[in-house]
């Protein structure tokens, strides 16, 4: 175990017992809750890195839970006894009253202690009342549990609910009122609306401390509430899953809008008008969770539609209840979607799970993207529209339609950008643009002549009028099925021809069209006008594929920066977190930071990981980009893997550095017969490039080596992966389906891509030089690579019982010294890193090889 924890004053009392569901607690597992224990007494930001398998999601909620329940016990301890002594000091007062002029003394005294103790009195109450809401929400649930006997009345209610509802919504269905399309006059830019989806102050004024449980994706947070389920914290433990409307909306009419924000929009529209689904009728009512244990997002969802109130309010209201709210990364990292939960995180516990790539992940949900196609799809709906019913806008709306089609306008001239050295001509003798290029948001705004408008007003007016909204109902019953190449589509037709020049060619020119391009546009602009972002607009023009028009984040510390100056503490928690130095870049307050790393669950010799430098021949292994194709060095692969083959039991995992490698390599190997021979020993499989294909092909893979054909001379299988592809992640190779996972080469990014060199050059002009002098930018490129390898080389072993080898095939690997090696790999795995990989020739380490299977054959 490494930690820094040590380091400070023994005078916070750490617990020695953690109430974990198996009977004894791992040893890493009992450092690990210590480690987080500690860190959230101090308040301070750890960042924690676990193997998988070895347990750390409930080493996550133990530690936590136990930390915020002692918390509690403790405040009220203080409390009681804070209240005891006041009375006694009012009696020994009463006994001996004060004289002479000591009363102003004392008065003032007792002025400063009656605020400290109304702080502490005050929290006590909101505990209180948290414990008396969740009780209540018990008694509800055994209520209702009753009137569940009375199943017939309740369908018969429900029947009935669901006509009135039909009935309320029928209207819009495909908006069969044209008045709905129209546009409410928008009136002033001054004038202050009322949002209606933001009057739950409740939950802002409360600052009861919580955790709040934060993982990428809804399928993470229900394998997260699985886990909460295990423990004794399952009855009492007060949960909130948060999700998005389109998640946990119930009313099905406005779910079929099919768009994030066509849904926002529709909800608060119902709600102006008040009829949102919700039993009560009034959008505060609360969805009593966690009374006999945990839900995630689906059950927020089920009982919602089973209670008839809206899930999505129904969670946000039951936050002040809550002590633990599982929420995606996009509910966290975004200031607005925060703020629209009414989430504060001060005096807050945040534990961000899976965050190896949290810095990416951050940048990417600031980060827009959109085609010429979406562009000159939103022209078009928006020139229709317009034109439709320009005459019965008011001034004001004209207005900023006008806008909105000058910025359409102007990004469609960009998509036409030409540069006489990007030139291309086809066979045909046609002339075509293959170009990349970036600019600054000053740069963009002004070649845009976009500085002329204001964004900020923009956007307001789209979100007051609902636009979006509009436009989807416009388009559905007016163009259900457009087609952009039918000459009788005036408008369409219009805006195809402008657009021609930069798709004409195009390969993915019968893509779908999404429902509502405009939201790409609006988030786009939205990133221009923000004043903390600093960010880069890059245009690809490629005839080969669609353009594209990028707004690229490249300060994602900003938006972390928010999080962290709030919460009490934060905790960063990953399978595989080395290298930490980005994370500790993305932290301003670095005397706040601590770190933990613990080891496998595995005994030591059930895992070794090891380079090779050279081949069976001593052919060297360099795999950098000049020197890969090298056919010597693909045919001393190709031996390399027959030989592993020979060696290794069951399955086999290959990573290479990129898919176009991957077939190079495949290609390489067929026609030099190496593949016949890898076939012979083990049947071949490759990741392929759709996702739709993956688990076909994992599956075969697992039923090759689980179910060999009979009289096979096979062994298992062996599987041609992709680092950073769809098998790198999600996918477990545990047991016999990776007892060997091999990285070919180094999987660095393409050095010449603009968004990265921009990135680089980014950090190195704003951050310090790391250890060695060595520029940021620099360490930023190093760590994709090794966060990737260590991504792949983590799917490996999986429990307690699991064995495997790790192998790294690339000279340079080895070229480095062991220390530095060992801080670019998890610690559990660099600990196994057998230094003799340095010196020995290859068939030395293929007889350690032999040996280590050898071994484990017979236990
Ligand atoms: S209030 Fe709830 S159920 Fe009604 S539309 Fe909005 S999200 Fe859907």
């Amino acid at each position: 175990m490494t930690s820094n924890c040590k380091n400070y004053s023994d005078t916070i009392s750490i617990p020695e017992n953690f109430p974990f569901p198996y009977e004894k607690p791992y040893e890493i597992q009992i450092n690990f809750m210590k480690a987080l224990y500690k860190t959230l007494e101090l308040s301070k930001i750890g960042i924690f890195e676990s193997p998988t398998g070895t347990g750390k999601s409930l080493s996550l909620i133990c530690g936590s839970m136990k930390w915020l329940r002692d918390m509690k016990e403790k405040q009220k301890a203080d409390l009681e006894k804070l209240i005891a002594d006041e009375e006694e000091e009012k009696k020994k007062k009463a006994l001996n009253p004060s004289s002479g002029f000591s009363w102003l003394t004392e008065h003032e005294e007792n002025f400063e202690k009656n605020l400290q103790n109304m702080a502490l009195r005050d929290s006590l109450d909101k505990q209180v009342k948290q414990e008396k809401e969740f009780n209540e929400m018990k008694n509800r649930a055994k209520t209702r549990s009753k009137q569940k006997i009375n199943n017939q009345n309740k369908a018969v209610l429900q029947a009935k609910n669901g006509q009135e509802e039909k009935r309320n919504d029928s209207k819009d269905e495909n908006f069969k009122d044209e008045l709905d399309l129209i546009l409410d006059d928008y009136k002033s830019d001054e004038e202050d609306f009322k949002d209606f989806d933001d009057d739950d102050d409740d939950n802002k004024e409360d600052q009861l401390t919580r955790i709040f449980f934060c993982s990428r994706t809804h399928s993470q947070i229900s394998q997260f509430i699985g886990e909460l389920k295990k423990t004794i914290y399952s009855d009492s433990a007060r949960v909130v899953s948060l999700g998005s409307r389109m998640n946990l909306c119930i009313n099905d009419t406005v779910l079929k809008l099919g768009s994030f924000q066509a849904v926002n929009d529709r909800c608060l529209e119902l709600q102006k008008n008040k009829k949102s689904t919700n039993k009560s009728g009034s959008k505060k009512s609360k969805i009593d969770s966690g009374t006999k244990e945990p839900y995630d997002i689906e059950d927020f969802g089920k009982a919602g539609r089973e209670e008839k109130i809206c899930s999505y309010y129904g969670a946000r209201y039951s936050i002040p209840s809550a002590e633990i709210i599982a929420l995606p990364y996009n509910i966290l990292f975004q200031k607005e979607t925060r703020e629209s939960f009414s989430i504060n995180l001060k005096n807050q516990v945040v534990i961000i799970d899976e965050a190896h790539n949290l810095i990416d992940t951050i940048a990417q949900i600031h980060s827009v993207e959109f085609t010429d196609q979406h562009v000159y799809q939103s022209l078009t709906q928006l020139n229709n529209y317009v034109n439709r019913y320009k005459s019965r806008f008011s001034a004001k709306n004209m207005l900023y339609l006008r806008q909105l089609i000058n910025v359409l306008t102007g990004l469609q001239k960009i998509f036409t950008t030409k540069d006489e050295n990007a030139k291309l001509e086809n066979s045909n003798g046609k002339i075509s643009f293959k170009l990349s290029k970036m600019w600054t948001v000053v740069e963009f705004m002004t070649i845009t002549k976009f500085f002329n408008l204001n964004f900020v007003k923009l956007l307001k007016f789209c979100e007051e009028t609902q636009l979006e909204k509009k436009l989807i109902g416009f388009n559905e019953k007016f163009y259900p099925k457009v087609d952009v190449e039918n000459e009788e589509n005036k408008g369409v037709v219009k805006v195809k021809k402008e657009c021609k020049n930069s798709t004409e060619n195009s390969s993915s020119e019968n893509q779908p069209m999404i429902k509502s391009p405009i939201m790409l546009i609006k988030q786009f602009m939205k990133a221009l006008s923000s004043p903390l972002y600093d960010g880069r607009i890059i245009l690809t023009i490629d005839p080969t594929t669609r353009s594209t028009l990028k707004y690229m984040l490249l300060n994602p510390n900003i938006c972390f920066d928010e999080i962290v100056s709030q919460a009490k503490s934060v905790i960063l928690a990953g399978g595989t977190m080395k290298p930490v130095s980005d994370f500790e870049q993305l932290i301003k307050e670095k005397e706040r930071i601590e770190y933990f790393s613990c080891g496998h669950v595995i005994p030591k010799d059930n895992i070794a990981c090891l380079g090779l430098s050279t081949g069976p021949t001593g052919i060297k292994f360099d795999f950098s980009y000049n020197s890969r194709d090298n056919n010597q060095i693909l045919d001393e692969l190709g031996r390399q893997l027959i030989k592993l083959c020979s060696i290794v039991p069951s399955g086999l995992v290959v990573f290479f550095v990129s898919y176009d490698y991957l077939d190079k390599v495949v290609n390489h190997f067929k026609k030099n017969s190496y593949l016949d021979k890898l076939n012979e020993k083990k049947t071949v499989f490759y990741e392929p490039r759709l996702s739709s294909e993956c688990d076909r092909v994992f599956n075969e893979y697992i039923k090759a080596i689980k179910k060999p054909k009979p009289n096979s001379r096979q062994d298992g299988a062996i599987l041609f992966a992709v680092v950073g592809g769809k098998m790198s992640e999600g996918i477990n190779f545990s047991d016999e389906l990776g007892r060997c996972v091999c990285v070919v080469g180094q999987p660095f990014a393409n050095i010449k891509s603009l968004e990265l060199q921009e990135k680089m050059q980014y950090l190195n002009k704003t951050q310090e030089r790391g250890p060695n002098d060595k520029l940021p930018g620099q360490i930023y490129y190093e760590n994709i690579c090794w966060k990737a390898i260590n991504q792949s080389i983590g799917r490996a072993i999986r429990h307690q019982n699991d064995y495997a080898t790790i192998v790294l095939i690339d000279a340079r690997y080895c070229n480095q010294s062991l220390f530095a090696l060992k801080e670019k790999l998890p610690q559990w795995i660099g600990d196994s890193f057998k230094q003799e990989s340095f010196t020995y020739d290859n068939s030395k380490i293929m007889e350690d090889l032999v040996k280590f299977y050898a071994a484990k054959s017979k236990k």
